[in-house]
C-alpha cells in the first residue's frame, strides 16, 4: 500500500469518526433538551395544580365552617321562607285545588333559593375579606403542601425527591423542607404563586427544586453509553490499524533496503571469485606459482567474506521463524571472551588499533548456548571495528565483572564514531542502520544488533548502549550467572 493511500484512508476515517461523534453528541444534546423541557412542563403543571388544590381546599374549609354557623338558622322555623314548606297544609291540597298549591310551593322554593344565594355570597365575601388575613402557615401548612405536591408530581410522572420552601413577596422564607438549600442555583428552581386572588402585598410563592434532577435527566440517555463505547473501541482499533499499517510500510521499506544491501554485499565477492576463476583459465597465470598463490588467497578471503554474510542473514532468519532452540550449557564467559579477543587482536592491529581485555568476573559461569554467545560478542567487536574513527587509532576495551545480584556484566567499549541519542534508541531494531553519510562506506544489513538483542533477551539478560558522537560507544550486557 502506498503511503499516500494510508494517509487518505486515515483522513477519510478520521472525518467519518468526527462526523459520527458529532451526530451522537448532537442527538444526546437534543434528547437532554427534550427531556428537560418535558420535566419542566411536568413540574410547572404540578405546581399549578397544587396552587389550585390549595385554593379549593381553603374554599371548602370556609364553606364548611360557615355552613356550621348557618345550618342551624336554616332549620329555625321563625325564618319566613322556611314557613312555606314547614307550614304547608296537605289537607288544603284536597280542599282548594291543585293550581293554588303548586304556585304556593314554587313561591316557597324561590324564596329559599334567594336566601341560600345570599348566604353563599356572604361566605364568598368572607373568604375574600378574611382568608388573605390568615397566616400562610395556616392556609397552606407544610404537611399538606408536601403531600399535595408529591401527589401532583407523581401524577405528572415525576417520582424523584424534591425540596420546597414557601416565601413571601420579598423572597423571605416562611418555612421550608428540611434539606432546602437557599443557595441553590436560581435557574433550577420552579416558582408558583399561591392564592392568586390575594392582594399583591400579601402574595406568597412556593419554590421547588429537585436535587437529583440531573441524574434523572441523564438516566434517560444511559442507553447512548454503549454507542459511545463502541465508537471509542472502533476508534482505538482504527488508530491501531493505521499505526500497524505505517509500521508495516516502514518495515517493508527497510526490507527493500536490506535486499538491496545484501545483493550488493554478495555481488562483490561473487564477482571477485568469478574474476579469479577466469584468471585461472589463463595459461600464463597458471605457470606463475606466485600468481596462483595470490589468486587462491583472494578466492579464500572472498569465500570467507561470503560465508560470513550468509551466516549473518541466517542468524536472524533463524529467529524469525520460531523461538530458537538453544543448546544451553555452562560456559565460562571469561574464557570465551578471551578466545574471541585473541582472534580479533590481528584484525584490530591491522588498523593500528589496540584491544584490551579486563576480565575481572570471579564467577564467570553462565548458562548459554556457546555458539550464539560467541556470535553476540563477535558481532559487537565487529561493529566496533566497522564503526571506528579514521582520525585516531582504535582503542577497544572488553571487560567482565560480577554484579551483586548474581549477574555478570560484560562491557565492550570503543572510541569510534559514536551515535546520536535518537539513533541509540533504535539500533536494536531489525534492519535499522544509522545513516553514516559519506564519512564511512561501511556495508551492513542492520541485523547484527537485532540478533544480539534477541539473543541476550532469550538468555534472560539485558543489553543497553551508551554512546557519544565522535567519542565512542559502550555496549553493556548483563547475564544471570550459574552459582
Ligand atoms: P549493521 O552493522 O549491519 O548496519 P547492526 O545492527 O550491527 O547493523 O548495527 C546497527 C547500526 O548501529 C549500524 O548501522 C551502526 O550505525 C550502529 N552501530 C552499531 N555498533 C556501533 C558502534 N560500535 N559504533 C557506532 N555505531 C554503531
Amino acid at each position: 500500500m502506498k503511503k499516500s493511500t494510508i494517509w487518505m484512508l486515515t483522513i477519510v476515517m478520521a472525518l467519518t469518526f468526527a462526523g459520527l461523534l458529532y451526530v451522537q453528541v448532537m442527538y444526546m444534546e437534543e434528547m437532554i433538551k427534550m427531556r428537560e423541557q418535558h420535566f419542566s412542563e411536568g413540574a410547572k403543571r404540578s405546581l399549578y395544580a397544587l396552587s389550585t388544590a390549595l385554593e379549593q381546599n381553603e374554599t371548602k374549609k370556609f364553606l364548611e365552617e360557615d355552613m356550621m354557623v348557618i345550618e342551624p338558622e336554616i332549620f329555625d322555623s321563625s325564618q319566613p321562607q322556611l314557613q312555606g314548606i314547614e307550614s304547608y297544609d296537605f289537607n288544603n291540597f284536597r280542599n282548594n285545588g291543585l293550581d293554588d298549591k303548586i304556585s304556593s310551593y314554587q313561591k316557597a322554593l324561590k324564596e329559599q333559593y334567594l336566601y341560600q344565594k345570599g348566604l353563599l355570597n356572604e361566605v364568598i365575601l368572607t373568604i375574600l375579606n378574611q382568608s388573605s388575613n390568615r397566616p400562610i402557615t395556616e392556609r397552606a401548612d407544610s404537611a399538606t403542601v408536601k403531600s399535595y405536591l408529591k401527589t401532583e408530581l407523581e401524577n405528572n410522572g415525576i417520582v424523584i425527591p424534591f425540596e420546597y420552601a414557601i416565601i413571601d413577596r420579598n423572597g423571605n422564607i416562611v418555612y421550608k423542607s428540611s434539606s432546602y438549600n437557599e443557595n441553590t442555583n436560581k435557574k433550577t428552581i420552579f416558582t408558583q404563586a399561591l392564592f392568586s386572588n390575594d392582594p399583591d402585598s400579601r402574595r406568597h410563592y412556593i419554590n421547588v427544586y429537585f436535587p437529583d434532577k440531573n441524574k434523572y435527566i441523564f438516566s434517560s440517555i444511559k442507553f447512548m453509553i454503549p454507542a459511545f463505547a463502541f465508537t471509542l473501541i472502533l476508534l482505538i482499533i482504527f488508530l491501531w490499524t493505521i499505526i500497524l499499517a505505517f509500521r508495516q510500510k516502514k518495515l517493508s521499506e527497510m526490507k527493500n533496503d536490506f535486499i538491496n544491501n545484501m545483493t550488493h554485499e554478495f555481488k562483490t565477492p561473487i564477482s571477485t571469485i568469478s574474476l579469479a576463476a577466469q584468471m585461472l583459465n589463463d595459461d600464463s597465470v597458471r605457470k606463475s606459482p606466485t600468481m596462483m598463490q595470490h589468486i587462491s588467497t583472494v578466492i579464500n578471503d572472498e569465500t570467507k567474506r561470503l560465508r560470513f554474510q550468509v551466516e549473518k542473514v541466517l542468524q536472524m532468519s533463524m529467529f524469525d521463524r520460531q523461538k530458537a532452540t538453544l543448546k544451553l550449557q555452562e560456559v565460562d564467559a571469561n574464557n570465551v571472551i578471551a578466545n574471541i579477543v585473541n582472534t580479533f587482536k590481528l584484525k584490530v592491529e591491522k588498523y593500528g588499533g589496540r584491544i584490551n581485555a579486563t576480565l575481572d568476573a570471579e564467577d564467570p559461569i553462565v548458562n548459554v548456548d556457546e555458539m550464539h554467545f560467541t556470535n553476540v560478542i563477535f558481532n559487537l567487536l565487529d561493529n566496533a571495528v566497522k564503526y571506528r574513527r579514521d582520525d585516531c587509532p582504535l582503542e577497544l576495551n572488553v571487560a567482565t565483572r560480577n554484579l551483586p545480584n548474581n549477574r555478570i556484566e560484560i562491557t565492550i567499549q570503543d572510541n569510534g564514531i559514536g551515535m546520536k541519542k535518537d539513533d541509540l534508541k533504535k539500533i536494536f531494531e531489525k534492519f535499522y542502520r544509522v545513516s553514516t553519510g559519506n564519512r564511512h562506506d561501511v556495508k551492513g544489513f542492520g541485523l547484527g544488533l537485532a540478533y544480539v538483542h534477541k539473543m541476550i533477551t532469550e538468555l534472560k539478560g539485558d543489553i543497553r548502549a551508551e554512546s557519544e558522537i565522535n567519542k565512542g560507544s559502550k555496549f553493556i550486557i548483563t547475564l544471570p550467572i550459574n552459582n
